[in-house]
């Protein structure tokens, strides 16, 4: 803050225009859950109470230093007011103009954008939204705080406003440490002068905030306050861990998965783990980073700890406490700590044990999980070398006999066939295309399943996978479909075209392509297609072009083969028709047009409708002559 607020004067001094477009937008709403404004007061007590712990952890010499932390709520409905008191960090005069005379953070824009946005749906975005101390405004006729800082030698001040234009600052008498918040409450809001009402939406919004609120002259806490996480889990209902979810995180949806840990060896450590059903933040949610809180002897040590596990799993939200962290960590030095990695050893593993037994349990919720999730664990295997043998098992690829569900490598390997020892995908831009590609057609003939892999990060994926339980990974497009040995049919005659017709129509193909295919030969892994385009022997695998082709990287296709199938009808009267006959060149462009397009190849439209248009006349030329 460069310009210094006169702090000291009694004048009024006026709110920042956006604090005001906020203040003017929550006094006037008529949002029916308004009593949200209560959460975020208490919300702010129980972190100044939070960062006062932590401040006690080096340093002794503060105001109070042995008060037992607390939040005092009351409500008094012949002065018609609701009070809020803590005694936490507290404020200096320069502190209160700074912090609750502007709108700082960043959400308060984004709260600003979304309500001009939609301005039918501004109760909502005020439920989920921490707009903080200003949602008092929704209650209040005027607002009045009173605080002390921590600092031993401060002095108290009150700050007051009486409506949404100004606030003023001036000295006040506090002997003691924190802040007192008093709302004088809206003739239309006395009932958040009825303890009664204070009780209930306590319980509601603030039941599991980790320091004891008191309400009225009460000296029992009306909030459960104990860490759910330190509680065993057989103690625990369902809804009390969805409660606590919500509570936690303001997400109205329940959580995908939810894990909790009571662990004594290698480390001792509490742990409750949430992945959301999203892992967008809503510019509502209190979440302002990836991380999961950290901490140490129930005093938080990092609000969101990177260092409890790899990059991959960060959209992974909740809490780890440790009893095995020394308390004096200094946030700098939490990294290096060798408990740190022991916990992020443990962690790890069990989310990932976790994932897998979703997987198993519960195939449509991991359904679920996958859709949102699998660009996490591709990167994870992509990325991190020790992640590759855990997260394998958690893949899940669309294939050729089942190409709407996910199938795991595991369900794969066990479906095959004993004589199969190998697992054959195929690569493409597009899961239509790659379930109706030709390079399937070998191993449908033969009942063999291929893993479609439409996503470009599966290209990655193959970079470090090459095989599953002893099966190689092969890729269908380069690779004969397993022969079963039993029961074996006749092969067919392969064509009834001559050695001599057959050597001519492929050298006629190679002519009319030219320098745009590597070479022309026929195959017998195609059973409907006629043709299909085949990377050339040595040619740098697929999965690395992709990768190639992804990264944005300049680089040329590499020419392809085209193979024909000489027991295709189409092929075969190619063979026979006559060298002069000028429709023999459309064919073949054609040909190998339909082959690119099958690739998901991108071709010129407006020539390819010109070339049809020509087949077409004279196919009609065809029948009219005879
Ligand atoms: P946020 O909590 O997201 O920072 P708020 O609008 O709720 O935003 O609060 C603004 C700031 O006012 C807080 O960051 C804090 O610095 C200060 N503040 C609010 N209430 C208290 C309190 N009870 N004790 C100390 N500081 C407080
Ligand atoms: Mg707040």
């Amino acid at each position: 803050m460069s310009a210094k607020v006169p702090f000291e004067s009694r004048e009024k001094i006026p709110f920042k225009t956006e604090t005001r477009q906020i203040l003017n937008i929550l006094i006037h709403s008529l949002y029916s859950e308004r009593e949200v404004f209560i959460r975020e007061l208490i919300s702010n007590a129980s972190d100044a109470l939070t960062r006062m712990q932590f401040e006690l952890l080096t340093n002794r010499d503060v105001l109070d230093a042995d008060a037992e932390a607390g939040i005092w709520v009351s409500g008094d409905p012949q002065a018609k007011t609701l009070t809020i008191r803590d005694n936490g960090i507290g404020m200096d005069a320069q502190e209160m103009a700074e912090n609750l005379g502007t709108i700082a953070h960043s959400g308060a824009r984004a709260f600003i954008e979304a309500a001009a946005e939609q301005p039918g749906a501004i109760s909502d975005i005020i439920g989920q939204f921490g707009v903080g101390f200003y949602s008092a405004f929704m209650a209040a006729e005027s607002i009045e705080v009173v605080s002390r800082s921590y600092h031993p030698g401060g002095t108290a001040a009150r700050w007051v406003a009486q409506d949404e234009e100004t606030f003023s600052i001036q000295p006040a008498e506090k002997a003691d440490r924190g802040t007192i918040i008093v709302i004088h409450l809206k003739e239309d809001a006395q009932e958040f002068a009825q303890e009664d009402r204070l009780r209930e939406i306590i319980r509601k919004h603030s039941d599991f905030i980790p320091h004891p609120i008191f309400l009225g002259s009460s000296t029992e806490p009306v909030n459960q306050q104990s860490a759910i996480w330190r509680k065993q889990p057989s103690t625990l209902k369902n809804e009390d861990y969805t409660n606590f979810y919500r509570q936690f995180t303001l997400d109205h949806q329940e959580p995908l998965l939810k894990l909790h840990l009571t662990v004594d060896a290698p480390v001792q450590m509490y742990a409750l783990l949430y992945v959301p059903q999203s892992p967008e933040r809503s510019i509502f949610s209190p979440r302002k980073d990836e991380g999961v809180k950290l901490y140490a002897r129930k005093v938080l040590i990092q609000e969101y700890s990177k260092d409890l596990l790899p990059a991959y799993l960060r959209f992974v939200d909740g809490v780890v406490d440790s009893e095995d962290l020394p308390l004096n960590v200094a946030r700098e030095s939490v990294q290096s700590n060798r408990v740190m990695a022991q916990l992020k050893r443990v962690i790890t593993n069990k989310l990932v044990d976790a994932l897998n037994t979703l997987g198993k349990e519960q195939p449509e919720k991991y359904a679920q999980f996958w859709k949102v999730y699998s660009r996490y664990i591709k990167e994870g295997i992509a990325t991190d070398p020790e992640a590759l043998v855990p997260l394998t098992p958690l893949l899940r690829f669309q294939t050729a006999k089942n190409p709407t569900g996910w199938t795991s490598l595991e369900e794969y390997t066990s479906a095959s066939p004993s004589h199969q020892d190998k697992i054959y995908y195929l690569l493409g831009d597009n899961e239509r295309l790659l379930a109706s590609s030709p390079h399937l057609e070998g191993f449908k003939a033969q009942g063999t399943d291929v893993l479609l892999m439409a996503d470009p990060l599966d290209s990655f994926v193959l970079l470090k996978l090459e095989q599953f339980d002893g099966k190689q990974l092969v890729n269908a497009a380069q690779a004969d479909a397993p022969v079963q040995t039993v029961d074996q049919p006749e092969p067919e005659p392969e064509t009834s075209l001559g050695e001599e017709q057959r050597s001519q129509m492929l050298e006629r193909i190679r002519s009319v392509l030219g320098d745009r295919i590597a070479d022309v030969r026929a195959t017998d892994r195609l059973v409907e297609s006629p043709a299909r385009l085949v990377d050339a022997d040595g040619a740098m695998k697929p999965e690395i072009q992709r990768v190639y082709r992804l990264l944005n990287q300049e680089m040329d296709a590499p020419k392809k083969v085209l193979e024909v199938n000489l027991r295709h009808p189409l092929i075969q009267r190619l063979a026979l028709t006559a060298a002069e006959n000028t429709v023999t060149p459309l064919v073949i462009e054609q040909l190998y047009e339909n082959a690119l397009l099958l690739e998901g190849s991108v071709t010129d439209p407006a020539k390819m409708i010109a070339r049809i248009q020509d087949l077409m006349t004279a196919a009609l030329e065809n029948s009219h002559d005879q």
